[in-house]
């Protein structure tokens, strides 16, 4: 098994665990984790991901109240250009100390009981997650974290930007770049018409 301090998402909070009431920033820049989105909307492994905000320390364990910044690419949805811009998330999560149910741990930030527990702590925040301290308190690992944060944060309907006028739907010119584009229904027909006679006479 890989030490926890090799992982490339691991960070010391081994003096703010110590006590409650402790604080510790961070500013730091991880890779992304693999599985953030796909290659249409995502984040690409080992993209720069910056955390930055503090770990404070409570009784149970340690808050991390943190800004990540990632770089997002995707496509828009109307006018199907590829859009590469830094997605920025706000984050509480919990981090509670393993001796408090050390009978049943096992499994990463799992989506089990814990959860409610720390709803009741936290009071209202729905975007709370938890997730474990490892090696005894020493190491909070942030891999798990940034996944679940940013892989709920893509965009579902990403525009290049609010007002995109998309394509054409008839013959998928981009809109925003010929804004007085349209289609007359009788210029239609009379290009079609002016086709046949090109025919007819024999020029194609
Ligand atoms: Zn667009
Ligand atoms: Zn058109």
């Amino acid at each position: 098994m890989a030490r926890t301090e090799d992982s490339p998402w691991a960070v010391s909070v081994a003096q703010v665990a110590s006590r409650p009431g402790q604080s510790k920033e961070i500013d730091a820049t991880f890779p992304a984790p693999s599985g953030i989105g796909d290659e249409i909307v995502g984040v690409d492994e080992g993209a720069d991901v910056s955390v930055v905000g503090s770990f404070d320390s409570i009784v149970d364990g340690l808050i991390l109240n943190a800004r990540i910044s990632a770089p997002v690419h995707a496509e828009c949805t109307r006018c199907l250009k590829p859009i590469q811009r830094d997605w920025t998330v706000n984050v509480t999560s919990f981090f509670p100390y393993e001796d408090k149910s050390a009978a049943g741990k096992g499994g990463k930030a799992g989506k089990n009981g814990k959860e409610e527990e720390v709803d009741i702590i936290a009071g209202e925040d729905e975007a709370e997650d938890t997730y474990p301290l490892l090696d005894g308190g020493a190491w909070a690992d942030l891999e798990a974290l940034l996944r679940d944060t940013l892989v709920e944060e893509l965009p579902l309907q990403p525009l290049c930007k609010p007002d995109c006028k998309g394509l054409c739907s008839q013959c998928g010119i981009d809109l925003n770049e010929n804004p007085d584009h349209q289609h007359d229904m009788t210029d239609i027909r009379f290009a079609a018409l002016e086709g046949l006679k090109a025919k007819l006479e024999g020029k194609e």
